[in-house]
């Protein structure tokens, strides 16, 4: 190939020692199946040599690999050792509320590889049960996550919003695509969630978009993706056409496990089950179940999550990070009760972006934070089992679904997670 003639020039040459080249991250991460999509690869590049495969969605090589072991480095199932970039926990002072104190002064960041437990639902400055006092049509819980963007970008605090929309592609229906909102609109034709992974950070090559030379956004993203961000932010490389400079803003949506947009919407539920997924108004993962309703609220699917095993994506096993613990502000919908959102405020960042949203939210006490510690100390399990069964594939991978239901008793949440 053209594009590689260098290459074959420099056959023989003998190169520094320590070089991570990309097909070393395609054979250990892509290839093993193992990758969740998140884009850090793409955005990290400085040589803008990784672009993303139309066909499958994951990353490949658009370019000339000049080793520089950054898409490696950075990559949540390659190199990045993503629980280092945690904030402490914040003690709460509160003798009702769950320690939110680490378990081992000495060693501050829990090991994904051995070490305490994480403990505690991370760095919180605040926390909180809400919702948009406006009803918003196609939120996924609460609309708290549309409410912060929309008093956000009311304010001028940013510019826009890397969110995920609903794709325009008619062979596509109901995949969720990253897209950077600069209006209202934009934002609110965006809520909702899609359990599909967007390759995101790509998206962060703002070429495409009319913004202003110095553009300040917020990132919505599932954990992972705010583990990418918070990388490159830490480590300041030149990361080629893609504007990490520009993110002033982080949401974490909690997340235990995605899926496989083909091998969900088309495979699962359209093929086997006959969804018409051009009607389909909502996608929820509840009380242990996959949940479709059609837009005239009709329940087309309503079946336990196990059965949809196979359609997830097995990078996702290996992820400790349900409670998105490096992002400004985390939200998801364990916790709460059913039309509220879960809050964790955890910068000060956070803090005010959340304070410029509080007049368009009802908020509440949270419901209960014990469902969001049970939840995440299954997550670590079930990450901790996976990386054992790598060293022994026999070794069982076994989630006590009993008292993964126990984790959301007393509320009617359910978190999404596969009992196996
Ligand atoms: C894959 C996935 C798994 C999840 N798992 C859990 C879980 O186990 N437990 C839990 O409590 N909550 C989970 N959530 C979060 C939950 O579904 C809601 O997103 C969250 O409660 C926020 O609701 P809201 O009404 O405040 O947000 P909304 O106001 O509806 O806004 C949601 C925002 O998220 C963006 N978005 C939607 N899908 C994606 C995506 N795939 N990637 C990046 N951004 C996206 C939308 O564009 C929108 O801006 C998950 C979400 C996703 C996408
Ligand atoms: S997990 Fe993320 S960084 Fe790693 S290969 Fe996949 S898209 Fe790239
Ligand atoms: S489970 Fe982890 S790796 Fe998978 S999508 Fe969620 S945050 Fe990303």
């Amino acid at each position: 190939m053209k594009g590689f003639a260098i290459r074959e020039q420099m056959n023989g040459v003998e190169e520094p020692p320590g070089k991570t080249w990309f097909w070393e991250l395609e054979a250990g991460v892509i290839l093993a199946d193992r990758c969740v999509q998140c884009g850090t690869c793409v955005a990290v590049c400085p040589s803008n040599s990784i672009g993303v495969r139309d066909e499958t969605g994951l990353p490949q090589l658009v370019k000339m690999c000049t080793g520089c072991s950054l898409c490696w480095d950075f990559c949540p199932r390659g190199g990045l050792r993503y629980e280092a970039l945690w904030p402490p926990s914040t003690p709460s002072g509160d003798d009702d509320v769950p320690v939110v104190t680490r378990s081992d002064a000495a060693d501050p960041y829990w090991k994904i590889t051995g070490g305490p437990p994480g403990d505690g639902l991370g760095a919180v400055l605040e926390r909180y049960a809400a919702r948009a006092a406006k009803r918003l049509d196609g939120a996924q819980d609460g609309g708290v996550v549309t409410a912060l963007l929309l008093a956000a970008l009311g304010a001028g605090d940013i510019d826009g919003a890397l969110v995920s929309r609903p794709s325009t592609d008619r062979d596509e229906p109901w995949k969720g695509v990253a897209h950077v909102a600069t209006t209202p609109q934009e934002i609110l034709e965006s809520a909702g969630s899609f359990y599909n992974q967007t390759m995101a950070l790509a998206e962060l090559d703002l070429s495409a978009y009319e913004l202003p030379p110095r553009p300040r956004l917020a990132v919505v993203g599932t954990p992972c993706e705010i583990q990418g961000i918070r990388a490159m932010q830490s480590r300041r490389w030149p990361t080629g056409a893609h504007r990490v400079d520009a993110v002033v803003l982080t949401i974490a949506l909690l997340c235990t496990k995605s899926f496989d947009y083909e091998a969900l919407t088309l495979r699962e539920l359209h093929d086997k089950r006959g969804v018409d997924i051009e009607r389909v108004g909502k996608v929820d993962v509840i009380h242990g179940r996959m949940i479709v309703e059609y837009r005239d609220g009709t329940v087309a699917v309503d079946e336990p999550i196990k059965d949809f095993h196979g359609a997830a994506l097995k990078g996702c096993d290996e992820c400790a990070d349900f409670l998105g613990r490096g992002a400004d502000i985390s939200v998801g919908s364990v916790g709460s009760m059913a039309g509220w959102s879960s809050v964790l405020v955890r910068t000060e960042a956070g803090l005010a972006a959340f304070d410029r949203a509080r007049g368009r939210l009802d908020v509440r006490d949270l419901d209960d934070p014990e469902a969001l510690l049970k939840l995440d100390r299954l997550d670590k399990r079930v990450a901790e089992r996976s990386l054992q069964r790598k060293l022994d594939p026999d070794a069982p991978l076994f989630i006590d679904y009993a008292e993964h239901l126990s984790a959301y008793a007393g509320t009617d949440r359910a978190p999404v997670v596969l009992d196996r």
